[in-house]
């Protein structure tokens, strides 16, 4: 949910959403208008944001965000909250984590370790390496995760976002998977079409026929 409040990146500018015209003081229509960081809430990044010569987002194919994505959950490898060391999300782990669920073109991992949206992590687990390739081996074209990174939160090279991208691997981010279980879904999450974003907000959902 995108409200005011809502904890974004350390510095980052924050969600707020104010109605500028009021009904309630004699204006024809509410209006409202928002003011906010494009990695507030669920979104989507672009390769802009991390590589100048990438591309922005209003130029990522749709269909990217659209269609089968299977839930991973490793939420087992923190369910210590803060006191578990937050290792790295494996290979190992992950392909556990699929079992016997087919492989679709979007992987979306379920960690469950930032349950409070009003407070921004201290830390959070990455993913390993080697993920990257063997997502693309997999032919998977998005990861989506229901963390504010793929990398650690102070990191100033983001080595996950360029394997990602040179992986051909598009990148959701702060997903709110809390309620969902492991398994095969139908997947949205469009991004606005915002032009030379570096990210946008998409609004995300998961369905079965
Ligand atoms: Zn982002």
């Amino acid at each position: 949910m995108l409200a005011n409040d809502l904890a974004p990146w350390p510095g980052d500018t924050p969600f707020e959403f104010q109605l500028k015209w009021r009904m309630a003081e004699g204006a024809t229509v509410n209006v409202g208008a928002v003011t906010m960081g494009v990695h507030n809430g669920t979104h989507a990044d672009a390769i802009f944001h991390f590589d100048p010569s990438g591309g922005t987002i209003e130029s990522i194919p749709l269909e990217t965000y659209v269609g089968p994505a299977t839930v991973i959950d490793v939420a087992h490898l923190f369910a210590l909250g803060d006191a578990a060391e937050l290792r790295q999300v494996a290979v190992s782990d992950l392909e556990r984590g699929l079992a016997a669920m087919s492989v679709t073109p979007r992987f979306l991992l379920k960690t469950n370790v930032w349950r409070d949206s009003w407070k921004f992590p201290d830390r959070i687990p990455v993913i390993a390496p080697d993920v990257p390739r063997w997502l693309q081996a997999r032919g998977v074209k998005l990861l989506g995760l229901d963390l504010p990174s793929v990398d650690t939160i102070d990191s100033k090279t983001l080595p996950n976002h360029h394997a990602l991208a040179a992986a051909g691997v598009m990148i959701v981010e702060s997903l709110d998977l809390s309620a969902v279980d492991a398994g095969n879904y139908n997947f949205a999450a469009l991004p606005l079409k915002i032009a030379a974003g570096d990210a946008a907000p998409v609004r995300a959902i998961l369905w079965r026929e």
